[in-house]
């Protein structure tokens, strides 16, 4: 998506450890009109699945996929990053391995909110190396769900989490890809797609 590209190209910070920051945009301060091209895109990209959920997890994708929610006209699950465990037989839980904060989280949606009934997008601000999107993944299939597809606004192709889930067969769909970025120069090259 070009207009992502170049919000990249013009915004983005190329940060220590494969870090991309994007937060004057994306997932600090949010231009909504550019949340509204991007749910639009979505909804073109996935235009002939049946989705009637969209899930994502706290916090920063919440708000593409509370936009992207309203070109769908469906709901928004998130799916909360829990510090205390209630396994209790309320929730489905995973765990999720952070890329920015290096730490292991239990992530947990509540029973009642997804069931056999629901046909999934999943939404989220990042690709890296996956570990968010499998967690997401184990949750809705827990639930008996289906994964209709999965969005997301920038993956970094030069990171595995993108051909692992593509080799699982999801239609996974991502508005930017960037396959190199170099923090010394401040380049950023993006995939043709
Ligand atoms: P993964 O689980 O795919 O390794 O990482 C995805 C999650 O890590 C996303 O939900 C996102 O919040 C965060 N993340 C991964 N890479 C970046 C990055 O380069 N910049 C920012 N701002 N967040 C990232």
């Amino acid at each position: 998506m070009k207009l992502l590209e170049e919000r990249i190209r013009k915004d983005g910070i190329l940060a220590e450890g494969n870090v991309l920051k994007v937060d004057c945009f994306l997932n600090h301060l949010m231009d909504v009109a550019l949340f509204h091209e991007m749910g639009m895109e979505f909804k073109r990209l996935f235009a002939d699945k049946p989705i009637n959920k969209i899930l994502t997890i706290e916090a920063s994708g919440i708000g593409i996929a509370c936009i992207a929610a309203e070109c769908f006209h469906v709901p928004v699950l998130f799916a909360k990053k829990s510090q205390s465990i209630n396994l209790s037989g309320e929730v489905y839980a995973t765990k999720v391995q952070s890329f920015t904060h290096k730490r292991v989280y239990d992530v947990v949606v509540s029973k009642k909110f997804i069931g056999p009934e629901d046909h999934v997008l999943i939404i989220d601000d990042f690709l890296a190396n996956g570990c968010a999107l499998q967690g997401l993944i184990q949750l809705v299939r827990d639930a008996g769900a289906t994964v209709e597809g999965i969005g997301i606004c920038i993956e970094k192709g030069f990171q595995e989490g993108g051909k692992l889930i593509r080799d699982t067969g999801i239609q996974l769909e991502s508005l930017a890809i960037v396959e190199r970025m170099d923090p010394t120069t401040g380049e950023i090259v993006f995939r043709e797609q």
